[in-house]
């Protein structure tokens, strides 16, 4: 009886350990997060992996090609401006880093009518 119970153990040991060797690309840990779900923030790691979250949890059990230290930091996902007039400004600053430095990973633009009309044309030169 004792001898199964082992044999037992050893396959939730093996997967137990087999947990602790995930990787991922960066591991952010010990973030105050904020999910955006409008639940309370806690405190957690998140693991990314090829640009995506695979993780979110405490004490996780990855190993990372680059660990953030997020103690005293929210960890929040990008905020949205609902309100602002970038018209034009696209091709100042291409890469937003006004934005970028506060959070802010999506924008709305033209709410007072300054925007372009034909939004085919506008896309396309956004795109080249
Ligand atoms: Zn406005």
């Amino acid at each position: 009886m004792r001898r199964l119970q082992l044999l037992l153990l050893i396959p939730l040991l093996f997967t137990f350990f087999c947990q602790g060797q995930s990787n991922c690309d960066i591991l952010i840990k010990n973030g105050k997060i904020i999910d955006g779900t409008g639940n309370s923030w806690y405190y957690g790691d998140i693991a990314v992996k090829e640009g995506k979250i695979e993780r979110i949890g405490k004490s996780l059990p990855f190993t990372a090609n680059q660990t953030i230290d997020a103690k005293g930091l929210i960890v929040a996902p990008g905020f949205i401006d609902v309100h602002t007039h970038i018209e034009g400004d696209e091709a100042k600053n291409p890469t937003a880093d006004n934005f970028i430095y506060d959070g802010v990973t999506t924008v709305v633009a033209g709410n007072c009518g300054a925007s372009n009309v034909d939004i085919g044309k506008y896309l396309h030169w956004i795109d080249s």
